[in-house]
């Protein structure tokens, strides 16, 4: 039989759980399909031995009284003394140097001004965009600005080669290619801006870990009447001309409700939803757009009482080899650390040989290749950050395999669609859709991560709601 909602969501992942969280709270009746047996999507932690691990969410930036993500926080009912393990300052080493980043503003252009004294001019125009689009987001003002129209249609890597000549500067500048899911092919200056600026203004991990965050987000939905449903796949979404009745769950189950939103990857959407009314051309569309890149895990168990915490991820970009290297906050145990966590770019196609497979069942020679990799990646975190050497009693990998099985995502896409400066019409996906009661959320729309899915969330809501919320 089927159940009546207001709003009835696919996915229970960042957006999906952001957004029946608010809605919830302004006095919608929610449902929360998820199709895993546990919600998270991309930030959902995992225990095994008895640890908590880490998987997407690992640090979010302008999260302190007055910033930006902390005033999207109360719009999504996260209280404000929700307990953050603030980072001071993140470390980059490069090629040639080592180099600390505060993560305040404040120090920020004292501190590259000092490594580079001859590039002040350089770092006044960096900066001078980094303020203005900073200023746009403090305005709440994410896509109707100045600093959008004159940005969005600009490359980040261009920006930063017609500043300066001088090749540790650029370095510098692209420190956080990696937690930003920057490519330098395609990443627009506006994006790149928000995500450095937001940074720069603090940045934050959850104390307890995600596990802690999902359960605010959860207790919100539930105790304001919402439902979140567990082991229901969205197959269908049924729609009657330009209105959709009900999704429709692998197991027969189906969902009616007032209005809807998607919070599934885009293409997935299409392929379960065959109104005619999605023309051809747009669904030819997004789905020929390209997906960012995957990622490699490491999560890594730490010789008891070997490792001091230290609230200061390090970025390392030597070579071919992008890694980030960081103790999360969840695993500390007083002074020292409990677990590690290194992180790299991966490449889908690697993997050809077991596109076929599932999870657990991949056989022999992948669990080989993703030991031999992490070792890999072990061996050069140590390399380059000795006091980690030798303090690794234990470690299970994540690769694109996990992800795409695991969230749904094509080709396991650690941010959804790539999104390129070059085609800014193309690149932005809408909330509208051609149904008057369907809102897509989540990351691949504008930008991913925390602050790109909640303003992308908070947009659904407003549609949702006929209020602009913020
Ligand atoms: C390795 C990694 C590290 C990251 N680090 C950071 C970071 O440090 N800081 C940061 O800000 N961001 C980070 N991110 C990005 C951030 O985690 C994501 O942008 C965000 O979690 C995406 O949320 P989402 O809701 O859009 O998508 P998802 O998390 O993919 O949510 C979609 C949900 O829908 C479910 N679903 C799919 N299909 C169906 C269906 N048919 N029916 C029902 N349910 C379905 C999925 O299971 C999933 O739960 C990282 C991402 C990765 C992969």
């Amino acid at each position: 039989m089927s159940q009546k909602f207001d709003v009835v969501t696919a996915g229970a992942g960042l957006s999906g759980l952001l957004s029946a969280s608010l809605l919830s709270m302004k006095g919608l009746k929610v449902c929360l399909l998820e199709k895993n047996a546990e919600i998270g999507g991309m930030i959902q932690p995992y225990r095994r031995k008895g640890y908590f691990f880490e998987t997407g969410m690992n640090i979010f930036g302008a999260y302190k009284k007055g910033q930006i993500q902390r005033d999207l926080f109360s719009l999504f009912g996260v209280p404000e003394d929700t307990d953050i393990t603030d980072i001071p300052a993140f470390e980059f080493i490069s090629d040639n140097k080592k180099y600390i980043i505060p993560n305040n503003r404040r120090d920020m252009f004292d501190i590259f001004a000092g490594y580079f004294p001859e590039e002040t001019d350089a770092l006044n125009k960096f900066f001078g965009v980094i303020d203005e689009v900073s200023d746009a987001l403090a305005s709440k003002n994410f896509y109707g600005g100045s600093a959008f129209k004159k940005y969005f249609g600009q490359g980040a890597e261009d920006f930063i080669l017609s500043i300066t000549d001088n090749p540790d500067l650029r370095d510098l500048l692209r420190y956080n290619a990696l937690l930003s899911g920057y490519n330098v092919r395609t990443t627009s200056l506006y994006v790149y801006a928000a995500v450095t600026g937001s940074f720069s203004l603090s940045a934050g991990m959850f104390t307890g870990g995600t596990k802690k965050f999902i359960e605010i987000l959860r207790k919100n939905i539930l105790e304001n009447g919402g439902e979140i449903l567990t082991g229901k796949e969205v197959v269908k979404f049924d729609t009657e001309k330009n209105t959709v009745k009900r999704c429709i769950c692998k197991d027969g189950s189906s969902y009616e409700g007032k209005m809807f939103l998607s919070s599934i990857h885009p293409k997935n959407f299409l392929n379960i939803t065959n109104s005619k009314i999605i023309k051809s051309f747009y669904r030819k569309r997004i789905m020929q757009l390209p997906e960012t890149k995957s990622s490699f895990i490491v999560n890594i168990i730490l010789k008891p009482d070997s490792l001091l915490f230290a609230a200061k991820p390090v970025f390392i970009n030597k070579g071919n080899k992008r890694i980030m290297f960081y103790t999360p906050a969840s695993g500390r145990n007083g002074k020292f650390a409990g677990v590690a966590k290194i992180m790299s770019d991966d490449d889908y196609r690697l993997y050809k040989k077991w596109y076929m497979s599932k999870t657990g069942k991949r056989g022999k020679d992948y669990e080989e290749f993703k030991k031999q990799k992490a070792e890999d990646l072990i061996a050069f975190t140590e390399k380059e950050y000795p006091e980690f050497k030798g303090k690794t009693v234990g470690f299970n990998a994540a690769t694109p395999l996990t992800f795409r099985d695991y969230t749904g995502t094509p080709e396991g896409s650690s941010y959804g669609i790539e999104h390129d400066f070059n085609n800014p019409e193309l690149s932005l996906i809408p909330n509208n859709t051609k149904f008057k009661n369907l809102f897509l959320t989540g990351q691949s729309l504008n930008f991913h991560g925390m602050l790109g899915v909640s303003v992308t969330s908070v947009n659904a809501c407003s549609l949702v709601l006929k209020e602009k919320l913020f």
